[in-house]
């Protein structure tokens, strides 16, 4: 358990990400933290550099319902205060938090405090001679590393470890979760770090979380984006639905069109897309351009259009409801699904 959040042990995956304001900044980082609870983040994280980030722990833990982990490099002493200021869990890297005693002091003060560590292994802090040696060798070190602070938080006592092994590349970052999966039960956060910028950041995460995700391996995530810390749950919450391993919410299914689309799908969907953004009632809302495949897919959806040539088919709930003008598509679309999305909500209520 991370405060409230079971992780590991056949829990849902939950999604963290991690704030990029000054911690220390109690009103501006509680204000991410809000979004991004409201776009589905499960686990947060901050960052620790100094003191005084430390001391707003207690703050930030009260205005906030996530569970919140210390992010701790360098300076072995705020571990210790970030323990003490009763952060849920906190996060080393055992290449950069010191020499092996005030490792093992900061597992002792999580050890009595009964706070969570990770040990969060990064391919950046690897000697540089490892590397060389090839990325079988370096996915090993990786695991290597991890594997023996596991063993080390263990005989310090430590009652609740995850373990992360992030390589900025797809293979080695697999290779080195295989390795951990195969050698530990503690849960994996899994995540590709400094995976880049929005659009190859979350080809790339989707790419090697969705792949260890596949093959069992991954009990927490993290999509690491240049970009704000909200697209970074919004990119893991697709991954997870991708692979039914969390509802979707409301999906947008949308055709890549061809020569024989009849309306501008790019448009239309794009703008259902964003109008309906955050909605968490899982409905299929399908945006299709033509009367060939386009009823078919439409049909499957629980709202959807087929593009023809005065308009579209709207269809609701697998029915053709009617023919809709040119000009009508987008309004017709989207109150079909507000109807919907209403109905459903009153009958959860
Ligand atoms: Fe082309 Fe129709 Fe398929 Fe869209 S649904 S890609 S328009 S065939």
């Amino acid at each position: 358990m991370l405060g409230a959040v079971p992780v590991g042990g056949g829990s849902p995956v939950s999604i963290q990400s991690m704030t990029n304001t000054a911690t220390s900044n109690v009103g501006a980082t509680l204000e991410q933290f809000a979004a991004l609870e409201e776009a589905g983040c499960d686990i947060v994280r901050v960052a620790v550099p100094d003191e005084e980030s430390a001391m707003a722990i207690p703050s930030l833990i009260a205005g906030t319902s996530m569970p919140l982990v210390a992010d701790i490099h360098f300076d072995h002493r705020l571990a210790l205060l970030a323990i003490e200021k009763g952060a849920h869990g906190i996060r080393i890297n055992p290449g950069t938090i010191g020499s092996p005693e005030r490792a093992r002091e900061v597992a002792r003060a999580a050890a009595d405090a009964g706070t969570v560590v990770r040990v969060g292994v990064n391919s950046g802090s690897l000697e540089s001679r490892l590397r060389k040696e090839g990325a079988r060798a370096e996915a090993e070190s990786l695991a290597r590393s991890a594997l023996d602070s596991v063993d080390m938080l263990e005989d310090s006592g430590v009652g609740a470890i995850k373990v992360s092994v992030k390589a900025s590349d797809v293979p080695r970052t697999v290779t080195a979760y295989r390795i951990v999966a195969e050698e530990t039960d503690w849960p994996l956060h899994v995540g590709i770090t400094e995976a880049g910028t929005i659009w190859s950041g979350t080809i790339k995460s989707s790419v090697g979380i969705g792949a260890l995700l596949a093959m069992g391996i991954g009990d927490t995530i993290r999509v690491s984006l240049t970009a704000p810390p909200v697209e970074e749950v919004r990119v893991a919450k697709v991954i997870l639905a991708s692979l039914g391993l969390r509802e979707a919410g409301l999906e947008v299914i949308s055709c890549p069109t061809c020569a024989r689309t009849e309306i501008d799908v790019v448009t239309l969907a794009t703008r259902v897309e964003e109008a309906l953004e955050g909605c968490r009632v899982p409905l299929k809302v399908a945006v299709m351009g033509c009367p060939v495949n386009g009823p078919g897919e439409a049909r499957e959806a629980d709202v959807g259009i087929a593009g023809g040539k005065e308009g579209g088919l709207l269809f609701v709930g697998g029915e053709l409801l009617r023919r809709v003008g040119p000009d009508d598509l987008y309004e017709e679309l989207i109150s079909e699904v507000k109807r919907l999305v209403e109905d459903r909500m009153r009958g959860n209520a």
